[in-house]
């Protein structure tokens, strides 16, 4: 088992231990280039075949389905070309049990065959056509003639799991008499339970002799690929086939990345696959194949080692392992052991975050706060992911420098009490109301103003408003610039302003605002600006 502080499992895996028997080693057997290209709106060219072999190979992938070279000439091709790189993987070539089918990967120069022929009821009597007597007397041909050629046939009972138990294993045992060295087990259309698994591959194990190797090969249209591949390793199975990405006909089938770490974290079996590789492995096939991993994947998604939620980002800050079952670095995620940088990849800062996420974040980035701009930064937060969005760093930056660099509220002069927008296909308008600090009172004002757009028009309404103010001498203020930026991408971006203010004696203001309405940013912006300026007028006084 490996290091305690890399992963820490559940102590219930020792308990059922005694009633598992799984094997020494488990060979992974990869079929993303067959059954992975077989996934609809998927098709490696030659050159990205021949890459994700190489990768494979270096992963530690023990045998290479490279193709079914009957079936295309793309296939043909890729098979001919893989067993050329000089691998450390065996290459392995997929047939149906007849001889034309056998002779094309002979053709190929592959290192082994892996046969196969339907064996359900089903699919004998509507695919095939055939008895179950005609099926067993194609595996004797076709397996004699296939091990006359090669030293390692592996051979599938297609639809294994949903054919009569006493009868696949009569055509496991024909075939193992007529040559095969492995019996692969499908599971083709995902149609069993862990439990039926198991108990098929254990009623294989027990008759079969000892030295053939038991295979899975799971798909996953009721999401138990993976499940029910391991489930095959605890009753005996020493070979799984699994995809990269788990891509494969329909739902897929048994992720590789998942089997993997499965069967290195909660068994400690032996493996060949080299874990740190299965990340970089996934990212080289997710731009080949252009299927995006999902976010919320297994491992390797991009939420598979963040934390949102505020006493889970607390405890991951103490100790990792409270919410995570193993370091990303095991699979080839880097992470860096400081604690900031910790903080920045896996806490993601959103509604859900407590105090603890946030602060951490923010001290980690050396950001100094006080108590009341700390609470109106997770107000902000909070606020912000009520909205349905997710904060980006970004955000978060934007938000923090508008709350940090905000002017405290006592030392205000100026406050925004209404603003109306009209506008659309009609003239733009629009009207503020604003108290102003006068003499230990206020004074409210009212003004409307149209423009060219509703930003033109409020931040008119803005300089009315201060032109009618008679009991107080409000500096002149002329605007100079105006700048808007989305800070993040999309419709619902939170917009950056800034703007820059001039008096009569041609000192400058600059100020900023941050709102996801582009109207509110520049009307705050504008009001920032003139509390600066006021605060610059009265308070040296
Ligand atoms: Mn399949």
């Amino acid at each position: 088992m490996a290091n305690a502080r890399e992963i820490e499992i559940s102590p219930i895996m020792k308990i059922i231990e005694a009633e598992t028997h799984p094997p020494e080693r488990v060979y992974f057997f990869d079929t993303t280039l067959r059954d992975g290209e077989q996934t609809p709106g998927i098709a490696f060219t030659l050159e990205e075949k021949l890459k994700i072999a190489q990768a494979l190979d270096q992963l530690g992938i023990d045998v290479i389905e490279a193709g079914f070279p009957r079936v295309s000439d793309a296939d043909f091709q890729a098979c001919k070309q893989i067993p050329q790189l000089g691998l450390k993987s065996e290459i392995i070539g997929l047939a149906r049990i007849g001889k034309d089918d056998i002779n094309k990967v002979i053709d190929c120069d592959m290192d082994s065959i892996h046969v196969f022929i339907a064996t359900s009821d089903l699919h004998l009597r509507d695919k095939l056509k055939i008895t179950r007597e005609q099926c067993l007397e194609k595996i004797i041909e076709g397996v004699e003639y296939a091990r006359a050629h090669y030293d390692i046939v592996e051979f599938s009972a297609e639809d294994a799991t949903r054919t009569d138990l006493d009868f696949l294993i009569k055509v496991n045992q024909t075939a193992v008499k007529a040559g095969a060295s492995r019996i692969n087990i499908p599971d083709t259309v995902g149609t069993i339970t862990p439990r039926g698994f198991a108990y098929v591959i254990q009623k294989n194990r027990e008759v079969l002799p000892a030295n053939v190797r038991i295979s899975t090969h799971c798909h996953n249209d009721f999401g138990l690929a993976v499940a029910n591949s391991l489930a095959g390793v605890e009753m005996g199975a020493g070979q799984i086939h699994t995809t990269i990405l788990g891509i494969g006909e329909r739902a897929g089938n048994a992720d590789c990345a998942q089997c993997a770490m499965g069967l290195f974290a909660m068994y400690g079996l032996k493996t060949n696959i080299k874990t740190k590789l299965l990340y970089p492995t996934y990212k080289l096939v997710e731009s080949l194949s252009g299927f995006p991993i999902s976010a919320c994947a297994p491992l390797v998604g991009k939420n598979a080692f963040r934390h949102e939620a505020g006493i889970h980002a607390h405890a991951i800050i103490q100790n990792p392992r409270s919410y995570e079952p193993l370091t990303p670095e095991l699979i080839g995620i880097p992470r860096s052991d400081k604690l900031s940088d910790i903080i920045d990849q896996s806490i993601q800062i959103g509604k859900h975050s407590g105090g603890h996420a946030l602060k951490a974040k923010l001290e980690s980035l050396s950001i100094p706060f006080t108590h009341d701009q700390f609470s109106e930064i997770m107000n902000r937060v909070k606020s912000f992911g009520d909205k349905g969005r997710r904060i980006m760093d970004e955000d978060l930056m934007a938000i923090v420098r508008d709350v940090i660099g905000s002017i405290p509220e006592e030392e205000k002069f100026i406050f925004l009490d209404e603003l109306t927008v009209l506008t659309g296909s009609v003239t733009p308008t629009s009207t503020v109301k604003m108290r102003i600090k006068v003499n230990g009172g206020y004074d409210t004002q009212i003004a409307s103003a149209v423009g060219v757009g509703p930003v033109d028009a409020s931040l008119k309404a803005i300089m009315t408003a201060f032109a009618n103010v008679k009991k107080f001498d409000i500096p002149r203020l002329e605007l100079m610039e105006y700048q808007i930026e989305a800070v993040t991408g999309g419709t619902d971006a939170l917009a950056s302003v800034t703007i820059k203010l001039r008096d009569e004696q041609k000192r400058e203001y600059e100020a900023k605002a941050v709102h996801e309405d582009i109207v509110m940013s520049s009307v705050k912006a504008m009001l920032n600006g003139f509390n600066k300026a006021m605060i610059h007028k009265y308070k040296k006084k």
